[in-house]
């Protein structure tokens, strides 16, 4: 689907909800996709992105630098803390921040480097034990824990349960959001974002309704 129609969608979902005109933030979630493809939202004036892989990232992202202005990238996969000074030179915000060992690490590094990424705390809302994320009664005390390192935490992620109704999900995301005072709301992605703007989301993160279906590696 074109970018314009996605924006579109963004758009009237924002409107629906009585929501401000641009207080939802795209991220193209560009993972997997062919650099020609990227490189064509990039040309369309687009710049916020999201990948799930430090070592993919850096593979593309520091050349699309070289010849575009602006870009903001988001890591919104899961994190080793090998990797984790790598993603903080590389990237704007971290959306998988789910454990305490990574807490611990990117508040070593950031004392190092001088400045941190913004972060999201990962909630595993669905409880999945296959899944990443803090579970949702753990979610105050290791937001506070995070807070006493310092770390700039901006808001809490999600992903759903795949065959769950996601506005349970990111009505429990919002509930930790709020009584926590933080802002940021990243959830919803290509078949969810309405729900997950309804629902108050600063942040969806969309990648096959822009890029088309990705290709299994
Ligand atoms: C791949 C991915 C997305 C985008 O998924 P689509 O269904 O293609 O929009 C969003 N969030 C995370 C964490 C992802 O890994």
């Amino acid at each position: 689907m074109p970018l314009s129609d996605i924006k579109t969608r963004i758009s009237a979902a924002e409107a629906a909800a009585g929501r401000i005109p641009g207080s939802t933030t795209l991220i193209a979630v560009s993972k997997v996709q062919p650099n020609e493809r990227v490189e064509d939202v990039l040309n369309q004036g687009h710049r916020c992105f999201g990948e799930n892989r430090v070592q993919e990232a850096a593979g593309k992202w520091p050349m699309f630098r070289e010849r575009f202005d602006g870009i903001d990238l988001h890591l919104i996969g899961p994190l080793q803390t090998n990797k984790a000074r790598q993603a903080m030179e590389l990237c704007n915000a971290i959306h998988s921040l789910d454990r305490p060992k990574l807490a611990k690490t990117l508040a070593r590094l950031a004392q190092e480097i001088g400045h941190c990424p913004d972060l999201f705390v990962q909630v595993n809302t669905g409880e999945e034990e296959q899944k990443a994320g803090i579970l949702p009664a753990d979610a105050d005390g290791f937001i506070a824990d995070c807070r006493a390192l310092d770390l700039p935490v901006r808001g809490v992620m999600c992903i759903p349960p795949v065959d769950e109704e996601p506005a349970l999900h990111f009505a429990l995301l919002a509930k930790i959001a709020a009584r926590n005072g933080l802002e940021g709301l990243s959830m919803g992605m290509s078949a969810d974002f309405e729900t997950a703007i309804a629902l108050g989301a600063t942040h969806i993160r969309v990648g096959s309704a822009i890029f088309g279906e990705r290709t299994p590696d």
